[in-house]
């Protein structure tokens, strides 16, 4: 067994999660929780601020070396809004003095003025989600942008002096054949930017893709597709001196995400806001996801969200999913250290039986490429019961 004390030496720094749950707009693929109602924008914000009093003991004093404005869509908040959740951070946490703090935003929020506001605010890590450059896409994904203006918005956030920007796309729709997949890639190469995150496109039940799928009005992703420009994103990015540092992202040196590095790494960090998740190493809990019953709950200081403690299969099944996705992969010293031998066995013989899909040095175990495409199977391989 392990004990949490023991789990403790694993970890150090922590990170802050806000999730903003409001969009302008409801983009065809996405299960995430927001609204498109902004009203209780204003009502929200102070909940939040509520709840940093209330949750403020969660990381235990540890200096905080990330804060992440997530969601939904951050970039909708006001200059005003803004300050007063990340003065409150600054008020009731230690946050490192070269704390990474990223703030995701969509190309239609970013004017040079909402620039200024976010570069003053102390955001210096940008997540901008162009998601594809192709007109007839981004109009079939119900995004609130046109594809110049997703171009346009790089450069001005350059131009305003934001060196850490990363971008979100998307592939494997019915869109994207190899030759545009290509074209997107040299694109995105040509922007000059330090970070990208790619996202296979999936159907999910409740969003209206997943309706229209269900009504036969719009095909299956083509896995075999989806698998071709995974190889060839790989191929080019790495070219360009890109690391594929996790299935879904690639970095340039030294500009890995901090924040969601840590999450794989298995640090501890707080969630803010409804549906936010926090972890301490020993349990998760999750915020309710509602914006109404959160602000009514925070406001009359009742329970917001649920609780589970992770058992140490748990904890072991959860270091398999995320770091087995990384470049820096599975230890074996560590899962012997901190699972014990019997578990570091049954390890062995999950790598054993797919040795295929893994590259071992070290006593390091990652996923090469064809195991990558088969990620979340070769996981759960290893899943003790
Ligand atoms: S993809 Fe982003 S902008 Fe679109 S609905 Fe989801 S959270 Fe909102």
């Amino acid at each position: 067994m392990v004990s949490a004390s023991k789990n403790r030496k694993f970890v150090s720094l922590s990170g802050i999660y806000i999730h903003i749950p409001f969009c302008k707009q409801a983009c065809t693929y996405c299960d995430f929780h927001f609204s498109v109602n902004m009203n209780s924008k204003p009502e929200l914000v102070k909940a939040i601020l509520l709840e940093i009093d209330q949750r403020k003991n969660y990381l235990e004093g540890e200096e905080i070396e990330t804060i992440y404005f997530g969601g939904g869509t951050p970039s909708v908040l006001s200059e005003d809004e803004l300050n007063s959740i990340l003065d409150k951070i600054k008020k009731e946490f230690k946050v490192a003095k070269n704390a990474e703090i990223s703030l995701e935003c969509n190309p239609d929020d970013l004017t040079e003025e909402k620039l200024e506001q976010l570069k003053k605010a102390g955001i210096n890590r940008l997540s901008i989600g162009l998601q594809s450059f192709n007109e007839e896409e981004l109009k079939w994904m119900n995004r609130a942008h046109t594809a110049a203006e997703s171009l346009n918005c790089v450069k001005l956030a350059q131009d305003k002096g934001f060196d850490n920007i990363t971008i979100d796309l998307i592939y494997g729709s019915k869109f994207q054949d190899m030759e545009s997949w290509e074209r997107t890639l040299q694109t995105v190469l040509n922007l000059n930017v330090q970070h990208i995150s790619a996202y296979n496109l999936t159907i999910e039940a409740k969003t209206k893709l997943g309706l229209d799928h269900k009504k036969g009005t719009e095909p299956e992703v083509s896995e075999e597709l989806s698998s071709e420009q995974f190889k060839k994103m790989i191929e080019v990015l790495q070219k360009n001196k890109f690391v594929h540092y996790e299935i879904s992202n690639f970095g340039k040196a030294n500009f890995f995400s901090k924040h969601n590095s840590n999450y794989w790494k298995g640090t501890r960090y707080l969630g803010l806001g409804p549906a936010a998740h926090s972890f301490n190493t020993e349990s998760r809990q999750w915020n309710i996801s509602s914006n109404s019953a959160y602000i009514q709950k925070v406001n009359a200081n009742e329970l917001y969200f649920e609780k589970e403690t992770l058992t140490t299969q748990e904890q072991y099944n959860e270091y398999i999913l995320t770091r087995l996705r990384t470049t820096w992969g599975c230890d074996k010293k560590e899962i012997e250290k901190r699972f014990g031998k019997e578990v570091l066995s049954s390890f062995e013989i999950t790598v054993k039986k797919y040795q295929n899909y893994f590259d071992s040095k070290d006593g390091i175990i990652t996923l090469n490429i064809e195991g990558k495409l088969k990620a979340d199977f070769l996981a759960s391989e290893f899943f003790l019961e």
